[in-house]
């Protein structure tokens, strides 16, 4: 935790969010993307100044929900599950496993997690939730995806662990690797099976010659 009282100078790539106060009318202050120390601080700044942890500023909607439902300072806020350090491989499969509880398939028996993780650590986590109408089912991975993109991600997913208790690895389907394709055809993904080993692979070779963004450039 650091603090710096609010007569001192911003720290180098942090500005003052205009009209950004919290619950005291103390001001925020966030540090720019792409900070070398942590693009994600946000800095409360007063005599007793706290840092929470909030979204990039590019994620402008987002912060601004956090901040509406910011805490006074002697509290602390973490509007995103996001986790302290970059997670390993295997700690990303573990953490999509815990997923597993959450399933819904009293169709197919066959619950799956997902754990998709963000340049900046974030991760969102997701499992497959079936339906009666069984093509409203939806995998864990789009799950995962749409949470993601909903608050705000977009073009910073690095890896994502697809999971599930079966013999055979949890491959991914296709509308998942589609979807994911699109915004990420270099994402990594790690395919576990039940006794928790996985397999690593590039989007790009799950989806080879996969239809993208740019497929629909004219001319
Ligand atoms: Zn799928």
């Amino acid at each position: 935790m650091r603090s710096f009282p609010s007569s001192s100078p911003l720290p180098l790539g942090a500005r003052r969010l205009p009209g950004a106060l919290c619950r005291s009318g103390i001001p925020f202050v966030e540090f720019l993307p792409f900070f070398p120390v942590s693009p994600l601080i946000l800095t409360n700044v007063s005599s007793a100044a706290r840092i929470d942890v909030a979204p990039p500023r590019r994620f402008r909607p987002s912060v601004h929900r956090a901040l509406r439902t910011w805490t006074p300072c002697c509290q602390t806020t973490h509007p995103y599950p996001k986790e302290d350090h970059l997670m390993t491989d295997q700690e990303l499969v573990e953490r999509a496993f815990t997923m597993l509880q959450y399933s819904y398939v009293p169709y197919s028996h066959f619950p799956v997690g997902a754990a998709l993780m963000c340049a900046d650590g974030t991760v969102f986590t997701g499992c497959n939730v079936e339906n009666s109408a069984f093509g409203s089912t939806i995998c864990a991975e789009r799950t995962a995806l749409v949470k993601a993109v909903s608050e705000g991600h977009r073009d910073d997913f690095v890896r994502i662990a697809v999971v599930g208790n079966s013999a055979d690895y949890c491959w991914p389907c296709g509308a998942c690797r589609q979807m994911l394709y699109e915004f990420a055809p270099e994402l990594i993904v790690l395919v576990a099976r039940a006794d928790h080993s996985f397999v690593r692979y590039p989007l790009h070779e799950l989806l080879a010659h996969g239809f993208g963004p740019k497929s629909l450039a004219q001319g």
